[in-house]
C-alpha cells in the first residue's frame, strides 16, 4: 500500500499519531503549528520542525545555496511567530553527498546566519550525516505568552479572517521559473520572509486562531475550521495579490486567486479577530486585509466569488498528484 492509497499526508499523519499523550507538560502536540509544552508559570515552551529536500523544496537550478538556508530558517520562525511566539534555539541536520563542496555550505550557513540574526535565533546543535540528495532539517524551540499564545482552534463564528501581506507570490515565482523565465518577481519563492516577531505578537494579542500559510490560504482556512469545529467562507475577490504576483499569473497564462489559494510557502499569517477589535490592531499593526468570516459549522467552509458559492480544494499535499 502506498502513501496515496490512505489518502495522502495528512492522512498519513493521522494514521501515525493516534496514541494518546497523557504527559500533562504537554498542552499541544501534532496539530497546530508548533507543539506547545508547560514552561515556566508566565511562559510556554514552543517547539518546530521543518525540513527541506533537494528537488521537492529548492532546486539548485534555480536556488542558490544562500537562498536554501535563508528559507530553512525562515520557513521554521515562521511557524513560532504563527503562535504569537518569540524564536529562540535552533537545532539542525544535514544529509550531505559526498561531492558537496566547503563553498556551497558556506554560502548556505550564511543564508541561515542571515536569517537567525534577523530574528535572534541561536544555532546551538545539529547533525551531519551523508546522503543521496542533499536534505536540511531545522528543530526550533521557542516561547510564548501563556496568555496571548494563539491555537489554530480558537476561532468563534462571527470572526473575521485576515490575512498578512499579500498571497500567491511564491507560487507566482515557482511558475516563472517553471517556464523558463528568469525575469519578473522570483523573490517570493526564492527568498520568502516570513513575518517578524512583533507582527505576530501584536496579532497574537487580540486574535481567536492564528496560524501560517505554508500550503495556501484554502488549507489554512479548512485546518482553523477542522480545529475550531466552525464553518467559514472566503470572499474570492478580497484576497490580497501584489501587481507582480499578477503580471507573473498573466505571463505563464494562470489565475493569481488561485496561486493564493492552492500555492505553498507564502509565509504570510492567517488569523481571526472580532471585529470590533480590527481598530486596535490596526493602530499597532496595519499589513492586514479581511477575507472572510467563520461560520457555524453547518453553513460550511466555501468559497465566495461573484455571488457563487464554490467548495474549497485542499491545497498541497507530498502525496497526491
Ligand atoms: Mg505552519
Amino acid at each position: 500500500m502506498k502513501l496515496s492509497d490512505i489518502g495522502g499526508e495528512f492522512a498519513f499523519i493521522r494514521r501515525v499519531t493516534g496514541v494518546p499523550n497523557a504527559d500533562p507538560a504537554v498542552v499541544k502536540g501534532v496539530g497546530d503549528d508548533c507543539a506547545v509544552l508547560e514552561y515556566t508559570d508566565a511562559r510556554y515552551l514552543l517547539v518546530t520542525v521543518d525540513m527541506l529536500v533537494e528537488n521537492t523544496h529548492f532546486s539548485l537550478d534555480w536556488h542558490t545555496p544562500y537562498q536554501v538556508g535563508w528559507k530553512l530558517m525562515e520557513a521554521n520562525v515562521s511557524d513560532i511567530v504563527a503562535m504569537g511566539g518569540m524564536p529562540r534555539w535552533a537545532f539542525i541536520s544535514l544529509a550531505l553527498r559526498a561531492d558537496t563542496e566547503v563553498e556551497f555550505m558556506d554560502e548556505f550557513y550564511r543564508g541561515l546566519y542571515d536569517s537567525a540574526r534577523r530574528h535572534r535565533v541561536a544555532l546551538i546543535g545539529g547533525d551531519t550525516t551523508h546522503g543521496r540528495e542533499l536534505a536540511f532539517n531545522i528543530a526550533l524551540a521557542g516561547d510564548a505568552d501563556k496568555r496571548f499564545t494563539r491555537f489554530r482552534a480558537g476561532a468563534r463564528p462571527g470572526e473575521l479572517i485576515c490575512v498578512t501581506g499579500t498571497l500567491g507570490k511564491s507560487e507566482a515565482g515557482l511558475r516563472l521559473l517553471m517556464a523558463g523565465r528568469r525575469d519578473g518577481c522570483l523573490g517570493g519563492y526564492l527568498e520568502p520572509c516570513c513575518r517578524m516577531e512583533w507582527e505576530g505578537a501584536a496579532i497574537a494579542r487580540r486574535a481567536g486562531a492564528m496560524i501560517d500559510v505554508s500550503d495556501g490560504l484554502a488549507s489554512e482556512v479548512a485546518h482553523i475550521c477542522e480545529e475550531s469545529g466552525t464553518g467559514a467562507r472566503i470572499d474570492r475577490e478580497k484576497i490580497p495579490l501584489s501587481r507582480d504576483t499578477i503580471d507573473a499569473a498573466h505571463a505563464v497564462s494562470g489565475d493569481p486567486y488561485e496561486y493564493a489559494l492552492y500555492g505553498g510557502e507564502d509565509f504570510e499569517l492567517v488569523f481571526t479577530i472580532e471585529s470590533d477589535r480590527i481598530k486596535g490592531l490596526r493602530k499597532e499593526f496595519s499589513d492586514f486585509t479581511v477575507v472572510g468570516e467563520i461560520l457555524q459549522k453547518e453553513e460550511g467552509l466555501y468559497i465566495a466569488s461573484e455571488g457563487q458559492r464554490s467548495d474549497l480544494k485542499r491545497g498541497y499535499d507530498h502525496f497526491k498528484d
